[in-house]
């Protein structure tokens, strides 16, 4: 593929040196050179169509439904999601067995390929406070 304008890799990097799923507004936020909310979307749109980063959308009560974009991981990561806090605990191992996978392509004649699970709820430290 063709080599990326260097607000697309801008936008790649920040999102590669991320422990946690950043939103559009997360990104905007970091405050980079000529870098505006118009385009960090444009930018996330055009990473998550050419397969360069992963994204789920998710809803927590106070702020609406929000994507978030994170990398291509090896290994493959799971989040927790806090619903008070809003911070993200990544899971290293994935929860989601191989044979559930295989039954499920079994029964619906699908072929997956990949697959976006997290949890939502309260943290440890929010649980507390
Ligand atoms: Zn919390
Ligand atoms: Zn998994």
């Amino acid at each position: 593929m063709k080599s990326l304008t260097p607000k697309r890799q801008l936008v790649l990097d920040i999102i590669e040196s991320s422990d946690q799923p950043l939103s559009s507004q997360d990104i905007f936020s970091l405050k980079e050179e000529d870098l505006n909310l118009a385009t960090v979307y444009r930018t996330l749109n055009y990473l998550e169509k050419n397969n360069l980063i992963e994204a789920f959308s998710l809803f927590s009560e106070s702020r609406g439904t929000v994507r978030f974009y994170f990398r291509k991981s090896n290994p493959h990561l799971h989040f927790f999601f806090c619903q008070r806090c809003h911070q993200f605990t990544p899971f290293r191992d994935c929860s989601f067995s191989q044979k559930a996978q295989e039954e499920i392509e079994a029964k619906y004649q699908h072929k997956i390929q990949s697959h976006v699970l997290y949890f939502t709820g309260i943290c440890r430290a929010c649980q507390v406070s």
